[in-house]
């Protein structure tokens, strides 16, 4: 095994990170740490590929208390390839509201169609034709072709990229490119000859439990011995802080414009936020503007669906974050006066009756509105 002074006096990662020995006592120590601690988790009970590859897919940029719930109604939803391929886009994206970064979803829905087109339903085993379909990186690909194939495939993600630097010390951006190149080449390099499903999510659960971001907790960890960071006492120093968040402030108002118990509501196209979700007629406002902008208002639902509305007060203000933006959005009520809804751009416009909310994905802020509808159902429904 390589000593603390041996790391020491080479910081900058070698070509191999760990000995022979070193390697065995890894894997060793990480199988036994993984059979007695891993998580009894839904997409662990079954092997089947395209449960692996809708729960990674959940998993990215999403925590696994998140993901629980939605990965049991999706999969009750849409129980194989074939039905998710068959599935009306708007019943897919319902089912995935809430869970955020919706191009996810429009990406599995349109994997799903071409694994049923070129490859007869099934997913290909192996991480080049995996990576062929839309919204499969190097990391998803890894970890399918890895825990439902047994490829010896590795994989690198979130909680993998913080253990594998601390377990190295590498002390340099592990998202940079060269950071990334380094890294995947540990993966690699650990990487056991067989049972290696089990071992990349023995990594994944190390990274979750134990080897957390702020305070990770060595004195549990199994990889004790053979981890740099933990030699040299800079477990709060690797990976490399991110430099810290800057924010936007913006103002957008949303308009609930009723006719005869229905409301307007408008498809997000290509481009915008929510991108395949529908929305209430929403726009950004100047942020040093007069609260109820009302001509402003009355041009924009008219710019945006061909509808002239007349604004009848301002009926409560949310404040939400999405990613860098710190937004403050003012909801406003509105009659419809006149005009018919027309197609603009990408997105396109429609009345929908209050009880039909409930089936229709809205964005996030949207379903929030929508409850403050007489009579919409979408409180006690779920998808
Ligand atoms: Fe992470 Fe500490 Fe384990 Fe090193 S010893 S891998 S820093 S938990």
């Amino acid at each position: 095994m390589s000593t603390a002074t041996d790391r020491k006096q080479n910081l900058a990662p070698p070509a191999a990170h760990f000995t022979s020995a070193d390697k065995q006592l890894l894997r060793r120590r990480l199988f036994a740490w993984y059979s007695k601690s891993a998580r009894d988790l839904p997409w662990r009970r079954s092997r089947d590929a395209y449960g692996v590859w809708v729960s990674e897919v959940m998993l990215q940029q999403t925590t696994v208390a998140a993901v629980r719930d939605y990965f049991k109604r999706f999969m009750e939803a849409f129980p194989d390839v074939h039905a998710l391929a068959n599935a009306p886009e708007t019943r897919v994206m319902r089912a995935w509201e809430g869970l955020g970064y919706y191009r996810r979803a429009r990406q599995l829905h349109a994997a799903a169609k071409k694994i049923v087109a070129e490859h007869g339903g099934a997913l290909p085993p192996n991480v080049v034709e995996l990576q062929e379909l839309p919204g499969i990186g190097r990391y998803t690909a890894g970890a399918i072709a890895s825990i439902a194939f047994g490829q010896r495939a590795p994989i690198l993600e979130a909680n993998t990229v913080r253990l594998l630097s601390r377990l190295i010390g590498y002390r340099e951006d592990p998202l940079a490119t060269t950071g990334q190149r380094v890294l995947w080449r540990v993966a690699e390099e650990i990487l056991p000859q067989k049972n290696v499903a089990h071992f990349n999510q023995a990594l994944m659960e190390l990274g979750s439990l134990v080897c957390t971001p702020s305070v990770p907790n060595c004195a549990e960890c199994p990889l004790s011995a053979v981890c740099t960071a933990f030699s040299l006492g800079l477990q709060s120093e690797i990976p490399r802080p991110k430099a810290r968040k800057t924010y936007t402030y913006l103002r957008e108002a949303a308009v609930l414009v009723r006719k005869n118990g229905s409301v307007l509501i408008r498809r997000c196209g290509e481009g915008e936020r929510w991108a395949g979700l529908w929305d209430f007629p929403r726009f950004g406002l100047d942020a040093e503007g007069p609260l109820y902008a009302r001509d402003e208002i009355v041009a924009k639902v008219c710019e945006q669906t061909g509808v002239t509305c007349a604004p009848t007060g301002l009926l409560k203000t949310f404040k939400h974050g999405v990613t860098r933006y710190r937004i403050t959005l003012e909801c406003y009520e509105a009659k419809h006066v006149a005009g018919r809804v027309h197609l603009a751009s990408s997105a396109t416009a429609r009345w929908v009756k209050f009880s039909e909310l409930s089936e229709i994905p809205l964005s996030a802020t949207g379903r929030q509105i929508a409850k403050l509808l007489p009579g919409d159902t979408s409180r006690s429904k779920k998808s």
